[in-house]
């Protein structure tokens, strides 16, 4: 004799917390996508190249990021250009200019 089994989802804090977080699709995300550019001017140190200009300047150390390998098109949070540099840093929503939300839906 078979016997049909009902599936039925008990209701618990864990699963308000996920509704809440899915439905607030307003959430800013501290993961903010950011552009080549402003990786290179927030993780580089440079010094003075005055055999090339007065104001020339020369690359002497540079952070290399961790790259998504699948990037998509995003804005970065910094300058609000569409980047496919395919980086991520955790940022405080409120401190950068183009917040991105959150990616839970
Ligand atoms: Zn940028």
């Amino acid at each position: 004799m078979d016997k049909e089994i009902k599936l039925t989802q008990r209701p618990s804090k864990y699963n308000e917390i996920v509704r809440e977080t899915t439905i607030d699709k307003t959430r800013l995300s501290w993961t903010q996508p950011i552009c080549e550019v402003d990786w290179i001017a927030q993780n580089s140190k440079w010094e003075p190249a005055p055999e090339i200009g007065p104001d020339a300047e020369r690359l002497i150390e540079i952070r290399m990021p961790v790259r998504v390998v699948d990037s998509e098109i995003k804005t970065c949070a910094f300058c609000g250009n569409p980047t496919i540099f395919g980086v991520f840093i955790r940022a405080d929503p409120k401190k950068v200019s183009y917040p991105a939300k959150d990616d839970l839906i």
